[in-house]
Formats: C-alpha cells, sequence, structure tokens
C-alpha cells in the first residue's frame, strides 16, 4: 500500500511549481518495488504534489491499484483540472474506491483529518500515523493552532492536528507527514530516526 503519489516527473505541474522532479518510481524500485506491485494508493488529498504519479491523464500510474480517496476530496475536486489529469483516468478505469469516513485499507485504518481540503484523511498503522498535509511543518506538532495560508478551514485544521497529535499519544506512534523532513512526535520532541542523525526532526520553539 502506498499512502500519495508524489509530485510525479520533470515537467508536470507540480514540478514546475516546486522546481524538483519526483522520483518515487525509482525509489519505489531501490526497495524491490515495481509500480504493477501496488496494491492499493491511499490519497490523502488531491493536490497536485501529491498525485503527481497517480496517473499521466491517460494511463494509470499503478495499474492494479484500488486508489482511495474520500467522498468529500472527490466532490471538492471533481471537474477541476487536476482531477481530469490525474484522478479521472482512475475513475474510468474503475480502480478508484470512494469512501465516507473511517474505513479499512489493507489493515490500515483511514482516518479523516479535514481542514487542509474538504476530504484530507490519514492513515493510521501499528508503526506510524500517516499524516499527509495535516501538518506541513514540524512546529505545527508542538503548536498545533499555528495555521498554513492555504488551508480551506484553518479551523478544521486546527481541530484535526489535535486530534492525530492525541491519537498519535495514545498510540505511541510518530506522524509521518508528506512534508517535513523527519518523523514528528506527538509532542513535538525530535523523533530518532535510522538514518544517519542528521534527518532527526529539530525541536521547533516559537
Ligand atoms: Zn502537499
Amino acid at each position: 500500500m502506498l499512502v500519495d503519489a508524489g509530485i510525479g516527473p520533470a515537467g508536470g505541474e507540480a514540478a514546475e511549481w516546486l522546481g524538483v522532479s519526483g522520483r518515487l518510481p525509482g525509489l519505489l524500485g531501490q526497495v524491490g518495488v515495481g509500480v504493477e506491485d501496488v496494491d492499493a494508493v491511499v490519497l490523502t488529498h488531491v493536490h497536485l504534489d501529491h498525485v503527481g504519479w497517480a496517473s499521466d491523464g491517460v494511463r494509470v500510474g499503478f495499474p492494479r491499484a484500488e486508489y482511495v480517496v474520500q467522498r468529500d476530496e472527490l466532490e471538492h475536486v471533481r471537474g477541476g483540472v487536476t482531477y481530469d489529469q490525474r484522478i479521472r483516468p482512475i475513475e474510468e478505469a474503475g480502480q478508484l474506491r470512494v469512501v465516507d469516513g473511517t474505513a479499512m485499507v489493507r489493515g490500515a485504518r483511514l482516518l479523516p483529518t479535514p481542514g487542509h481540503t474538504p476530504g484530507h484523511q490519514s492513515v493510521v498503522t501499528e508503526r506510524a500515523i500517516l499524516g499527509g498535509d495535516v501538518f506541513v511543518h514540524a512546529a505545527q506538532a508542538r503548536r498545533p493552532e499555528v495555521t498554513y495560508v492555504y488551508e480551506r478551514d484553518p479551523a478544521r485544521a486546527v481541530t484535526s492536528r489535535r486530534e492525530v497529535l492525541a491519537l498519535a499519544a495514545t498510540l505511541g506512534v510518530p506522524i509521518a507527514a508528506a512534508h517535513p523532513p523527519a518523523a514528528l512526535s506527538s509532542t513535538g520532541d525530535p523523533v530518532a530516526s535510522a538514518g544517519t542523525g542528521e534527518d532527526v526532526c529539530p525541536p521547533y520553539k516559537l
């Protein structure tokens, strides 16, 4: 199971926007996973930098996968350019699974965490909560009330951050958000990683 589908290839909209092209297929290949091996893709939300490899506008990027999106998110984006170029081919191929609220996918629990977008969702596993863009900066793990300028509903986003932090504390797992460079803890303290030590989340103090 894959959570989110990255920036996409060089020349794509997200790569142009962010000034960096995606590496997802190569990184999956490094751990022995081909695009045919992925049997589920959970989309936390439908923003350009999370659906870059979902489809190329014609073909589905992960041909054997079901793609899982919240109904509120689909209704929010349907008819727009990102829907047209990335999601419509998946829907037409019969590979889009639309869920309402909490659902299970491959043993992981989907948790609605709206605010960043109307149908944003997170993925709760035994080892981490994959939080998409509930946290776009590590500082928000310590100060969840800090909002992000592009949050669709800032007040709801704050509530979602508090809920994810509380759940992470209860479960004793870190939060893996899409943009912060390392995992976040429920207290905002650094989370040690198995890496070099340089990718430990710094303890932001505002
Ligand atoms: Zn994002």
